[in-house]
């Protein structure tokens, strides 16, 4: 397999963050053949497509069931790329990558793609052997911006468990490396606000209605245990340059 044609799958799949992900967050070579097969074959662009998960279903026990995550990867993420390729069909964005389509569209198109985006992203937000805290320049500008990790991780906890109806707390960064917190609903994302996604969790109620019921703060509170802070500080160390890598 040319290295050409995989770059131009990853480009498709999540458009250009992708690309500089390290290894472990991809697929085995073995799995990307198997599963994709005709993916990589010739240049014709393909639809999107969802990324296994970085993880197996059961890895996040027992803060997430592998029936939670069964039906939030399987059913409910599997659907938004489903829905994409059948809305965007003999359309310009099936041309685009995902990070584009998110950026420019509107609409069911929009929700969509930006929900394809965005689980992705927060499956990678947690890691079987996450939790503590972030190392480096991450932590640094966390003090720098919210006092201490300790507030932070209160104010991001609350912007998750406040926000009203469904959708995304998220930590982002602006081109300046400026961080916030920003609570948004349905599948919006700081991608729409030109700003740099660096972490998220997922609020809508299918993220944890199997195992959490309607105890929100408690899937919150479980979230600490498991963050890949070096999934973050991989995405933070990327802000601004994100466009220009695939
Ligand atoms: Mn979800």
């Amino acid at each position: 397999m040319a290295y050409g044609s995989r770059r131009q799958f990853l480009t498709g799949v999540l458009g250009a963050g992708v690309g500089l992900w390290s290894a472990r967050y991809l697929p085995q070579p073995e799995m990307r053949d198997q599963k994709h097969g005709s993916l990589f074959a010739g240049e014709k662009k393909m639809p999107f497509q969802q990324p296994p998960l970085p993880y197996p279903m059961d890895a996040l026990v027992p803060y997430l069931s592998e029936e939670q995550i069964r039906f939030h990867y399987g059913k409910h993420h599997a659907a938004y790329f489903k829905n994409l390729n059948g809305l965007v069909e003999g359309k310009p964005e099936a041309q685009w990558t995902l990070r584009e389509v998110v950026i420019r569209s509107s609409g069911p198109i929009f929700n969509n793609a930006a929900q394809a985006w965005n689980h992705t992203f927060y499956w990678n937000c947690m890691d079987p052997k996450g939790g503590g805290e972030p190392a480096g320049e991450l932590a640094q500008a966390i003090r720098r911006d919210f006092g201490s990790f300790a507030e932070f991780q209160k104010a991001f906890s609350e912007a998750a468990v406040k926000l009203f109806g469904s959708g995304w707390a998220w930590l982002a960064a602006d081109k300046d490396g400026k961080l916030s917190i920003m609570g948004l609903s349905n599948a919006d994302t700081p991608l729409k606000h030109d700003q740099e996604p660096v972490l998220t969790i997922d609020v809508w109620e299918h993220a944890y209605y199997i195992d959490y019921r309607n105890e929100r703060a408690r899937f919150v509170e479980g979230f600490w245990k498991y963050v890949n802070w070096s999934f973050a500080a991989k995405r933070y160390a990327l802000r601004g340059q994100v466009d220009q890598l695939d």
